[in-house]
């Protein structure tokens, strides 16, 4: 039997293993565009890999943001602790960190890759690097071909593992779209997926490589229903949010987002809560105590123990906007005011344009269509001898090591169903 699997990302070296470790006698061909293996996992978990999550299954089901039932044989058959096991039998030794996030002991993704790497080299998988698969070919509805930059080559079994659309300088750039359309199944509308969201208001540049940590965010239509709420870490960039609590939202919010006409959609807005930790009184409180220290200076120059020094300008600003005298001696500060610079703190607004692009993006949401595909086996229904796995299928999570898993779980299912039979 001659298997054939494109792209040699997570999904594309775990089908590969899983198909040469299901039958021996198999001749399992990797193709890979790029010159090396896995080059997006080398940029996971900010280059420290980022390989599964250690939460038990049920925490991992709500870790999906689309079709997360369509995971659940691949989930089931192939676990997180599965794909830790394989790694440190192939010397990649591995240790979690805060939210359960597993990487390897080294701090570097290769050892991901290398690891993978070893097993796919000591199992006798035929690598084809620097190959273009163009065209997968069929009889029919039976699977019978690749057709690459080098010629064509029959094929009892395909794996299309080409990943989505998400930072196409790594080597995927929609390839299994086509494939998947060319054999008349469906693929759903892509979007990137945690991703910055872009906002209107222009003093976001003065706040250019700020963090604020443990703040608050609420995301709502027009000041009424709340669309996403979360507490944690976030980034200032040039003209867009980002940081784990934004990333995350992101993934809620990219269909509506980037399916219909701005002029069309309801206008969303961040509010960031500068300050959760403390109630309302708490914060009149801090406010009195810092107004005493300070108190023969002007508004303006008190707000150096609540905030970075990067932000006073601008909530300076928006202050002054709101019809503060910023420039009053702080002990003629009225009490309606530590209203309004409470109700600041509490919202600190930015309205949103949209979401960053596919090039920075970290995963696509939309794909393949999972109706079209077997979850038993990542078949095609229509086409025998067909097979998906990884981003390339309309699956995507949040991050912290579920797009890696989804990718190593729904690659080994592919890779063991197809040399079955
Ligand atoms: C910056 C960044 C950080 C991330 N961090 C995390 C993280 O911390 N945790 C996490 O779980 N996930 C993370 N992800 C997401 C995760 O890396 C992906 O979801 C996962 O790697 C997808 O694996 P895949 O094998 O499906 O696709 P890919 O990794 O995209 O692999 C597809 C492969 O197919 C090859 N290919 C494409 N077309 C062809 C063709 N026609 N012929 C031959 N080869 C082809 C490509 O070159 C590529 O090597 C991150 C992603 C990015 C971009």
């Amino acid at each position: 039997m001659k298997i054939y699997v494109i792209g040699g990302g997570a999904a594309g070296m775990m089908a590969a293993i899983a198909a040469k470790e299901t039958n021996p006698d198999a001749e399992v061909h990797l193709v890979e565009k790029n010159d090396k293996l896995g080059k997006k996992i080398f940029i996971t978990g900010k280059g420290r890999g980022n390989a599964t999550n250690a939460c038990d299954m049920e925490e991992f089901f709500k870790n999906y943001v689309t079709n997360p039932r369509f995971l659940y044989s691949a989930l089931y058959s192939f676990t997180n602790y599965d794909v830790i096991d394989l790694l440190e039998k192939n010397g990649c030794r591995t240790k979690t960190e805060r939210g359960d996030r597993v990487f390897p002991v080294s701090d570097h993704a290769y050892s991901i890759t290398d690891a993978l790497k070893h097993y796919i080299k000591k199992l006798g998988v035929e690598i084809h690097y620097k190959t273009e698969v163009r065209a997968v070919t069929f009889k029919k509805d039976q699977v019978s071909g690749i057709e690459t930059s080098y010629g064509k080559f029959p094929a009892d079994k395909v794996i299309v593992a080409t990943g989505g659309l998400a930072y196409p300088s790594t080597g995927s750039t929609g390839d299994g779209y086509r494939f998947a359309k060319d054999a008349g199944i469906a693929v759903t509308e892509t979007y990137p997926s945690l991703v910055c969201l872009t906002v209107h208001e222009p003093d976001i540049f003065r706040l250019k490589g700020l963090t604020l940590k443990n703040i608050a965010v609420r995301i709502t239509e027009d000041n009424g229903k709340t669309y996403y709420k979360d507490f944690g870490d976030l980034d200032f960039m040039e003209d867009s949010l980002r940081g784990p609590v934004i990333i995350s939202a992101s993934a809620v919010l990219t269909k509506y987002l980037n399916a219909y006409d701005p002029s069309k959609r309801k206008l969303l807005t961040v509010h960031i809560d500068l300050k959760p930790a403390l109630n309302d009184s708490q914060l009149d409180e801090r406010l009195l105590r810092d107004f005493q220290e300070f108190k023969n200076k002007e508004l303006r120059n008190t707000f150096s123990n609540l905030f970075p020094s990067q932000l006073i300008p601008v909530f300076n600003a928006r202050l002054e906007q709101k019809g503060t005298d910023i420039n009053r001696k702080v002990s003629e500060v009225s009490r309606e005011t530590r209203k309004v610079i409470i109700d600041l703190i509490r919202n600190f607004d930015y309205t949103v344009s949209g979401t960053g692009s596919f090039k920075e993006a970290i995963v696509t949401q939309g794909g393949v269509s999972v109706k079209e595909i077997s979850p038993n086996t990542m078949e095609s229904k229509k086409v025998k001898g067909l097979y998906f796995a990884g981003e390339v299928l309309d699956v995507d999570g949040y991050t912290g090591g579920f797009n890696m898993q989804m990718a190593f779980s729904t690659g080994h299912l592919a890779g063991q169903q197809a040399a079955l039979t």
